[in-house]
């Protein structure tokens, strides 16, 4: 059975329809990466995964439980964080209140310890503890919402354009991150407009075109594409 299984999925903005009936499966221990032009439904698909809209119709399933019509909060619990595009820390809060609001959903002694793990993960968030968000480097803000999403344990990590404006080595880094994390255990959904280094992290992969499927295949596979290599690997 796969850890998350969607099937159908249409979703839409008042008269728009940003996602028009995309199917997709992740299995446990995977990355899976959603690749696509600007607009293709991409942060819509996983802002709905994630509960924070509502599908028009179509099926979420986690661990073989049905996602839609759950509280963001109650998906969060089950195992399902999200790390939303342009990070979206609390700017006026300090590093480590941030990283607290990520662990709402648990205790204190359970977020002592994730803490412990995710100071580790990220020496430099710990440096920076006291620091409040907004003032942080746009790669450390990517580090404090990953840290802050991480903050509930997830099963399924969600991140939505973690490599957005960031310079070349900070990507690297970014994408090492996350390579470490799914060997630690978590399985990855990855959206990106960096197709190729998404591409190559990822054990699947699938190509999202207007609210649309077009192509589906393992990150290898779709990196040595001739069509995706045209419209989204600059040729
Ligand atoms: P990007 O990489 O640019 O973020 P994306 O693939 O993530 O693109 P979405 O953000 O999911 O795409 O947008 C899909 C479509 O839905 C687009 O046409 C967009 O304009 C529209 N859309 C997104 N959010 C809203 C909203 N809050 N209200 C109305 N339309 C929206």
């Amino acid at each position: 059975m796969a850890l998350l299984s969607v099937k159908d999925l249409h979703v839409s903005y008042g008269a728009i329809k940003a996602v028009q009936g995309i199917s997709f499966d992740i299995n446990q221990g995977e990355i899976v990466t959603l690749i696509g032009a600007n607009g293709a439904g991409k942060s819509t698909t996983l802002n709905t995964v994630a509960g924070i809209i509502k599908p028009d119709s179509g099926s979420i399933e986690f661990k073989g439980e049905s996602l839609v019509g759950v509280k963001a909060h109650k998906i969060v619990e089950k195992g399902l964080a999200l790390c939303p595009e342009g990070r979206r820390v609390f700017a006026q809060m300090t590093v480590a209140e941030n990283l607290e609001m990520g662990g709402y959903t648990r205790t204190d002694a359970e977020n002592a310890e994730t803490l412990e793990i995710v100071y580790e993960r990220f020496p430099r968030l710990k440096e920076r503890m006291n620091q409040t968000a907004g003032t942080l480097s746009g790669g450390e803000q990517q580090m404090l919402a990953m840290g802050r999403a991480l903050m509930s344990k997830p099963e399924l990590l969600m991140l939505d354009e973690p490599s957005m404006g960031l310079a070349p080595i900070l990507v690297e880094e970014i994408f090492d991150i996350i390579r470490a994390l799914n060997d630690q255990g978590t399985t990855i959904l990855l959206v990106e407009q960096n197709a190729s280094m998404a591409l190559s992290i990822a054990d699947r992969g699938y190509v999202l075109e207007v609210g649309h499927i077009s192509k589906t295949g393992t990150g290898s596979d779709l990196l040595h594409d001739d069509d995706v290599r045209k419209a989204y690997l600059g040729g």
